[in-house]
């Protein structure tokens, strides 16, 4: 495809890219997309209120009962080939890192070494309390069984995933920069409807996006390819000669 190989050339060009992935890139991995409505098992609810602050806050043990069965699920996916293709531009020197809006670790399991995760992760849980951690698998087991979510301060753990209410990350503010310094973007599986992640897109000199639907940033980009990015990644890739 022409596009495919008007991006490789520009991914050649570029001396400084940066990926900029969303949810549509974990979707063929067995991950809905919690913003797409009617399917999955955690879609019965509004994820706004479901993965908020006030939630949390307001009914700790409910909100972990509520999102174990979807933590769980990300927590187990595995990376698919849109995922392995970046790891490998990345090797390759091609690709500077990815900045991720996804919790589910598929980058770093591909093999991807530089990973902003803006919306934080599964990997674990901690406690607000005294900063405790413990691992996400062995917490989602004792949710599941019902069992005590206290930390041995008292107060009950949360997770390491930036809830809607929460602060960004510091990281974020590196992901920041580095839209602002690259020569290129490559948004990937993301209709950039989320501030202030969306933000970025503006600040790069030059912007690609792959994606199966229309963004809010088409007008921005020189390339846009419509597919999937378990295809398109990996078609990509072999053009730019990783
Ligand atoms: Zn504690």
């Amino acid at each position: 495809m022409d596009e495919i190989k008007k991006l490789a050339e520009m991914l050649r060009q570029s001396k400084d890219t940066l990926v900029l992935t969303g949810a549509g890139i974990s979707t063929e991995s067995g991950i809905p997309d919690f913003r797409s409505p009617g399917t999955g098992l955690w879609t019965r609810m509004d994820p706004m209120e479901l993965l908020s602050r006030p939630a949390l806050e307001r009914d700790p043990v409910g909100f972990w009962r509520r999102v174990e069965p979807m933590f769980r699920q990300m927590a187990e996916a595995r990376p698919n080939e849109g995922h392995y293709a970046l790891a490998r531009l990345e090797k390759a020197g091609l690709i500077r890192g990815v900045v991720t809006q996804n919790i589910d670790s598929l980058h770093q399991k591909a093999g991807a070494n530089v990973v902003l995760e803006v919306h934080g992760h599964l990997r674990s849980v901690y406690c607000p309390g005294c900063g405790a951690e413990e691992d996400m698998p062995a917490f989602l087991d004792r949710v599941a069984a019902g069992e005590s979510l206290q930390c041995r301060c008292g107060q009950i753990f949360r997770p390491h995933v930036v809830l809607f209410g929460d602060q960004l990350p510091e990281c974020f503010n590196t992901a920041w920069r580095w839209a602002r310094v690259c020569d290129l973007l490559v948004v990937v599986g993301s209709s950039l409807e989320v501030a202030p992640v969306c933000w970025l897109v503006p600040e790069a000199k030059r912007v690609a996006i792959i994606n199966m639907g229309s963004t809010q940033c088409d007008y921005l980009a020189e390339v846009v390819i419509r597919g999937r990015a378990g295809e398109i990644l990996p078609a990509l890739a072999a053009a730019a000669g990783e």
